[in-house]
């Protein structure tokens, strides 16, 4: 791969332009780190007023398989990458055959796969030295009726279908087999996984950065909150989870993502279990091959924040070390927080929340705000825990926002 610079000028007169497939807001914040840096980008996403397509160079509006679309793409940029989890993998396919494109489209497709996913996780248990939790593959109904005789281990569990989940979507906690089966047919009798359910003492990902040398840096473990299936809160400072934990946990993600070949972004998410040892023991959940909510403290908090490292690899660029200069905490904001009690729509609070010291406010451009749709983000960054919590709460209790007890 010879490196893409940014304000170079090609032999065809062309300046180094970028590419993402899907216009979202992994995709707004990918398009700001690329532009910082010098870059031309092009946003291919089929709605006219997504969060990425508003802020960059170039929006392709055409649906992401649309074979002229990605013609354009290939013909605008250098290289491409994905900032969407469910992008048809075979576009990637097609882009790759005159496009460096990172993640690949093999990799993306495990991803977005829970069988093969696990199947993976499987595959590098040895060398990650973690697993995912007990599951069975459910493609039939007799393998569903099978579950009582045979997993009956699995349940209580989580039902989840195998491909198109998202933010606790497609996903059904199931009791007894008579759940289990009510649960499939609910979810269309589509290829699932049933997950057993464990007892989580809490979660955490990883974020590791891979470039096409099979260079790796990763950042250290952030420890992640969700409510109703939906990251709430990440905490990412020194202590925010056992020293050892995060240690396994930082290894086993570099593991995967070398396991893997991958190239470009990749985060790895975990559960902490309670196992009757001293911090629990560390499962291995899913992965998302891109920049992940849980990682958006790194632009604030880190010398080089995810976004800038996914342009970095795809673009063959060095992958310097990041480090994290400030303890953070980062709250997500729900299109919830612009509704009152009553159910009326009104503008939060930002006057007050930004007078307190260290609040970076990332809004994504999404006009309509909705119950549980992703509309920004606040980090609170500040020279230790103690001040950052504070300032958490104190945001946190002025936006309404659930989960505070958890800060
Ligand atoms: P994401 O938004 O991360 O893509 P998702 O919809 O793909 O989420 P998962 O990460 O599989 O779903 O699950 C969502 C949340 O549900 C987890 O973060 C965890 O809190 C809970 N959960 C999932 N699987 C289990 C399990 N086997 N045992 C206990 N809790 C679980
Ligand atoms: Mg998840």
């Amino acid at each position: 791969m010879t490196p893409i610079y940014p304000g170079s000028v090609n032999a065809a007169g062309q300046q180094a332009t970028l590419g993402v497939l899907g216009g979202g807001q992994l995709g707004r914040m990918f398009v700001h780190a690329a532009q910082r840096l010098g870059y031309f980008t092009a946003v291919l996403e089929p709605d006219a007023q997504s969060p990425a397509g508003l802020v960059s160079h170039h929006h392709i509006q055409t649906g992401y398989d649309d074979p002229a679309g990605l013609a354009q793409l290939a013909q605008l940029c250098q290289a491409i990458t994905t900032e969407f989890e469910n992008v048809p993998a075979q576009a990637l396919q097609t882009l790759a055959q005159t496009r460096p494109v990172a993640p690949g489209g093999a990799v993306v497709g495990i991803a977005q796969n829970r069988i093969e996913e696990k199947a993976h996780f499987a595959a590098c248990a040895d060398v990650s030295g973690v697993t995912c939790a007990p599951y069975a593959v459910l493609e039939t109904p007799a393998q569903v009726r099978a579950v009582q005789d045979e997993r009956a281990e699995l349940l209580p569990g989580i039902l989840k279908t195998a491909r198109l989940g998202y933010d606790g979507k497609g996903q059904v906690r199931v009791r007894t087999a008579a759940d289990l089966a009510a649960a499939w047919a609910e979810l269309g009798g589509v290829a699932c996984v049933l997950e057993k359910m464990l007892p989580l003492t809490a979660e955490c990902s990883v974020l590791v950065a891979r470039g096409w040398d099979g260079q790796v840096v990763s950042f250290a473990p952030q420890r992640n909150v969700h409510v109703n299936g939906i990251l709430a809160v990440t905490h990412a400072y020194e202590g925010n989870m056992p020293p050892a934990l995060a240690t396994r946990a930082r290894e086993a993600a570099v593991a995967i993502a070398q396991h893997l070949g991958y190239v470009g972004v990749l985060c790895v998410e975990f559960f902490v279990v309670d196992d009757g040892t001293e911090h629990g023991g560390l499962v291995v959940n899913e992965m998302a091959p891109r920049p992940h909510n849980s990682g958006h403290y790194t632009i604030d908090a880190c010398d080089a924040s995810q976004f800038d490292l996914q342009v970095h690899a795809m673009a063959g660029l060095p992958l310097p070390q990041p480090r994290q200069h400030s303890a953070a905490i980062m709250l997500n904001l729900l299109g919830d927080v612009w509704f009152d009690a009553s159910g009326q729509l009104r503008e939060p609070d930002w006057h007050s929340v930004l007078s307190l010291p260290g609040t970076h406010l990332h809004l994504y451009g999404k006009v309509q705000a909705r119950a549980g749709r992703k509309m920004g983000h606040l980090t609170i960054t500040g020279p230790d825990v103690v001040r950052v919590k504070a300032v958490a709460h104190r945001a946190a209790d002025l936006l309404g926002l659930p989960g505070l007890d958890a800060i």
